[in-house]
């Protein structure tokens, strides 16, 4: 086993990575920026380096300073969280070239799944669902507008090299397809150097199931269930549960087994996540993420597993720990992102976190980086905790998140709690009634 690891990462999720491996017997190096020099992550790691100034590009994403500080340190394994390196497949293989560990997937995977075109293909020929589209980038405008008629409107045009939900176009009818497709291509090309554009039919109102799989690389992989992501604003997940209050076991089991058998296919090696869109009983595969999701708290609540734990036991080439059978869901699990926004306009709130108070008691669980007199920097991303809540039933552990969101404290900057408890006032959300589209719809209307 690795006897010290670095954290190429900050906020929440340093702090998670560093409790796993205390909980491993291994130390710790956490690498900031000089914006992060009070970060509880770095106050806790055995070891700290500063990498860079504030700005992440010459920071958190300076491939060169994370390997040196690797070195000088005496780490043999890097964990890149999520964000940042976590998903650069260049990363991992400089690291690997240094004789170092990356605690994820192989570079190979990380680039298949990170080319949106290539992963659909190679994973519908693995035999899982996908959502009628082009194969593959679509070229001249004729076929254009016969895949559109063929599959049907309305269609949506995604950027092959998009992400975070940038680069996506939806056309209603035929006389707007050529229209919008030059206008994706142009803005696609702006924002990722790209004007690859593939087509997909346009679902409604799905919701987002993701599956968890955990893979040996070896050629063994199961699943721990679903997260149903659906409550999304502009793409991004708001709130996360396990299990989805539209999936059956059979059904679990059935997408499940299927996406775990297509893992032992291609040898994947870490933890990962299929994502896809699920309408009328139907899943259609949408991409894959091959690092640790910001919402695996609420599957380690209903399976009682480690993520991150196995994540680096799998990096060290150990067997899985356990098979399917032993993976056993126990009731119902909730998180909520505690952004530092204003809950109505999301505006970014960073600053001096004059009181904090987290909530406690029976199926309470928070992840966050925060402390009282802590200053949130402005430079990164505004998540600054998450609050899992773990019940026998949903209903139970919709009436625990109530009283854990009435008892969570975070007073001198802005956060979106207010919203959570707002949320759990609806009529739809307590009967679990909503798709991608619902919370865009009521913020809207509130
Ligand atoms: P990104 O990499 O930009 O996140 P995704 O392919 O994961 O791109 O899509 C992002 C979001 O866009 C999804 O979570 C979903 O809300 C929406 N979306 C993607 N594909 C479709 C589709 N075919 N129909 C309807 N909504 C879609």
């Amino acid at each position: 086993m690795f006897e010290k690891i670095l954290i190429a990462s900050r906020g929440e999720i340093a702090l998670r990575i560093h409790r796993a491996c205390r909980d491993l017997g291994i130390s710790t190096v956490a690498v900031h920026s000089t914006a992060d020099e009070d970060a509880m992550h770095v106050r806790l790691a055995d070891e700290s380096v500063c990498i860079g100034p504030p700005q992440a590009q010459d920071s958190y994403l300076n491939m060169p300073a994370i390997v040196s500080a690797c070195e000088i340190s005496g780490a043999s394994a890097i964990h890149p969280g999520y964000g940042f390196l976590s998903e650069n497949a260049k990363f991992a293989e400089i690291v690997q070239e240094h004789g170092l560990t990356f605690i994820g997937p192989s570079p190979e995977h990380i680039r298949l799944m990170g080319d949106k075109i290539e992963a659909k293909k190679t994973v519908q020929a693995l035999g899982i669902p996908v959502v009628p589209g082009s194969e593959g980038a679509v070229t001249s405008d004729d076929e254009t507008k016969a895949i559109a008629n063929e599959i049907g409107y309305p269609v949506l045009l995604k950027a092959a090299s998009g992400g975070g939900g940038r680069g996506m176009q939806i056309v209603r009818q035929e006389s707007h397809l050529l229209g919008a497709l030059s206008t994706a291509r142009s803005e696609s090309k702006m924002a990722f150097g790209d004007d690859t554009i593939y087509m997909e039919k346009f679902l409604e109102r799905p919701r987002h199931i993701e599956i968890q799989i955990l893979a040996d690389g070896q050629g063994k992989a199961i699943h721990l269930g679903e997260r149903d992501c659906s409550l999304q604003r502009r793409h991004q997940k708001v709130l996360e549960e396990a299990p989805s209050p539209a999936l059956s076991p059979d059904l679990r089991n059935e997408i499940g087994g299927t996406v775990a058998r297509a893992m032992e296919k291609i040898k994947y090696k870490g933890v990962g996540t299929v994502e896809f869109l699920y309408e009328n009983g139907e899943f259609y595969f949408i991409e894959m993420n091959t690092r640790i999701q910001v919402e695996h708290p609420v599957t380690e609540m209903i399976t009682g597993l480690d993520l991150i734990v196995e994540q680096i036991r799998i990096a060290d080439d150990q067997p899985l720990s356990l098979t399917q059978d032993d993976v056993l869901i126990t009731g119902h699990a909730i998180e909520c992102r505690i952004n530092a926004e204003n809950p109505k306009t999301f505006l970014p709130s960073p600053g001096l976190v004059t009181h904090y108070h987290p909530p406690g008691g029976p199926g309470i669980r928070v992840d966050s980086s925060l402390y009282t007199d802590y200053v949130i920097p402005p430079y990164y991303d505004s998540l600054v905790g998450k609050l899992i809540v773990h019940g026998r039933t949903r209903k139970d552990c919709l009436m625990r998140l109530q009283r854990a969101l009435q008892e969570f404290v975070i007073e001198g900057v802005e956060t979106t709690i207010p919203l959570f408890s707002d949320l759990l006032q609806q009529e739809d959300i307590r009967t679990g009634n909503y798709h991608i589209r619902w919370l865009e719809n009521y913020l809207n209307l509130t």
